[in-house]
C-alpha cells in the first residue's frame, strides 16, 4: 500500500490508488481497470497520458525546463500567439491553476476600475457559481457551502441569480466594475443558461461600461463543443480565463483580455512559474491537437453520438439530461447520485456526483465509437 496519514485529505475518496492511465481508462494498484468519465475533473481533454503531451514534455524538458520570469522563453510566446489568434483576445498572461488565472482577472478588473471607472471595484458573480478556492475566490464563488467560510470574507463581490438578466442589471451599481460568469455552470451540476444569456450580458456590460469576464476554466478548450463556449453565442468577453483542459493534465492556466485592458504596471503582477516554458510547451501541444484539420468536425460527431447515447439512457430510466459537447449531467429523480457513483465504481466506471441528484459526465474529447458502446452498457447496468 502506498497510502499514508501524512497526506492531508480534503474529501472522501474510494480506497484504491490509481497508478496508470491510457485514453479513457485508469488502472489501480491491483491492475483493475476503470472507464473514466471524470478525467481529472474535466481536465484530461485528450484522455489519460496522451502521446502528444508525453512528447511535448520530453522535448521541452531536454531543451530547457525552466527559464524563469526574468527572461523570455519560446513556448510562452508561441502559446500566447496561438491563443490570442484563436480567441480574438490579444493579450495573454499565464498561471498554473484556474484560481490563479481568476485572481489575475480580478486584479486586472480592479486596476482598470481604478484607472478608468473612478475606483469601481465590485465584481458581480452568480449564485451557485464556482471560481476557485483562494481567499478572494472563495468570497467570489456562489456555492452556498462557501458562504461564511474562513471569515472575514474578502469584500467586493455580490451574487446574483444565474441566467437572470434583469437581476444582473438591477444589481449593477456605481461601484461595479465587472460581471464574472461561467458560460455553463460546471460545478453547480452543468447548468446551461437560456440561449441569449451571454449575448444579453454582453449588451448589458457594454451599456453600463463595465467588463464581462468569462470563466471558461471548465467550459473552454472544446469541452462544450466550440473551442471556447462563448463562441456559441457569437459574443466575446473582455476577459476570459482558461485552465483545466488547457494543459490536458498538466497545470497551466491563462488569462486573456483585450489589448486596451492590459493596464498592469511593472510589478503589479508576476509569478515564479507564470509562463513556464515546460507548461506552455504542453499548452501549445494541446492547442495544436485540438485545432488540427478535421479535429473540430470529429469532435462534433463524437459529441452528437454521446448526446444521443445520454438521451437514450434518460428515456429508458426516466432521467433528465443537460449539457453541451463533452460536459453533461444526468439528473436523477431522487437524490441518489452518490450511491449511483459508488455502484458504478464497483463496476469499473468512474462518475462524478456533482449534486445529490446530479451525475456529471466529463469524457475525453477524443473518445472512440467502441468506447461509446461500452459507456452505454456500463451506464445501463448501473442505472
Ligand atoms: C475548476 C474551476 C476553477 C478553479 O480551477 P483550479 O485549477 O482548481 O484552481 C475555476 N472556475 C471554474 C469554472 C472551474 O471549473
Amino acid at each position: 500500500m502506498t497510502q499514508t496519514q501524512a497526506l492531508m485529505q480534503f474529501s472522501e475518496r474510494p480506497p484504491p490508488t490509481m497508478v496508470r492511465g491510457e485514453g479513457i481508462y485508469l488502472w489501480d494498484e491491483q491492475d483493475r481497470r476503470y472507464l473514466d468519465l471524470v478525467q481529472g475533473w474535466a481536465v484530461n481533454c485528450l484522455g489519460h497520458s496522451p502521446r502528444v503531451i508525453a512528447d511535448a514534455l520530453a522535448a521541452q524538458a531536454t531543451r530547457v525546463l525552466n527559464v524563469g520570469p526574468a527572461y523570455h522563453n519560446q513556448p510562452a510566446h508561441w502559446l500566447a500567439t496561438r491563443l490570442s489568434a484563436l480567441s480574438g483576445l490579444s493579450r495573454v498572461c499565464f498561471a498554473c491553476s484556474g484560481a490563479e488565472a481568476n485572481e489575475v482577472a480580478l486584479k486586472l478588473a480592479r486596476k482598470w476600475g481604478q484607472l478608468h471607472r473612478s475606483g469601481a471595484f465590485e465584481v458581480l458573480t452568480t449564485r451557485d457559481s464556482f471560481h476557485g478556492r483562494t481567499l478572494a475566490l472563495t468570497s467570489a464563488t456562489g456555492k452556498a457551502s462557501f458562504e461564511g467560510a474562513f471569515p472575514p470574507a474578502v469584500p467586493g463581490f455580490r451574487k446574483v441569480p444565474y441566467d437572470d438578466l434583469e437581476a444582473m442589471e438591477a444589481a449593477i451599481s456605481g461601484d461595479t466594475v465587472a460581471v464574472m460568469v461561467e458560460p455553463i455552470q460546471g460545478e453547480a451540476g452543468v447548468v446551461v443558461p437560456t440561449p441569449g444569456y451571454l449575448r444579453g450580458l454582453r449588451a448589458l456590460c457594454d451599456r453600463k461600461g463595465i467588463l464581462l469576464i468569462a470563466d471558461e476554466i471548465q467550459t473552454g478548450m472544446g469541452r462544450t463543443g466550440p473551442l471556447f463556449a462563448h463562441q456559441s453565442e457569437a459574443v466575446r468577453p473582455d476577459i476570459m480565463t482558461l485552465g483545466k483542459g488547457l494543459g490536458a493534465g498538466v497545470p497551466v492556466s491563462a488569462l486573456l483580455c483585450r489589448a486596451e485592458l492590459d493596464c498592469f504596471a511593472p510589478g503589479d503582477h508576476g509569478g515564479t512559474f507564470a509562463g513556464h516554458a515546460l507548461l506552455c510547451s504542453v499548452g501549445l501541444a494541446v492547442v495544436e491537437a485540438l485545432t488540427e484539420p478535421g479535429a473540430a468536425l470529429e469532435r462534433e460527431r463524437t459529441a452528437q453520438a454521446f448526446e444521443q447515447l445520454l438521451h437514450r439512457l434518460a428515456a429508458k430510466h426516466g432521467l433528465g439530461v443537460r449539457g453541451r459537447g463533452f460536459l453533461w449531467a444526468l439528473v436523477l429523480p431522487q437524490p441518489r447520485a452518490a450511491h449511483v457513483r459508488d455502484k458504478a465504481f464497483e463496476r469499473g466506471l468512474l462518475l462524478n456526483a456533482a449534486r445529490p441528484d446530479v451525475l456529471r459526465l466529463m469524457p475525453p474529447l477524443n473518445l472512440e465509437r467502441a468506447q461509446l458502446q461500452q459507456i452505454e452498457q456500463l451506464l445501463t447496468a448501473v442505472l
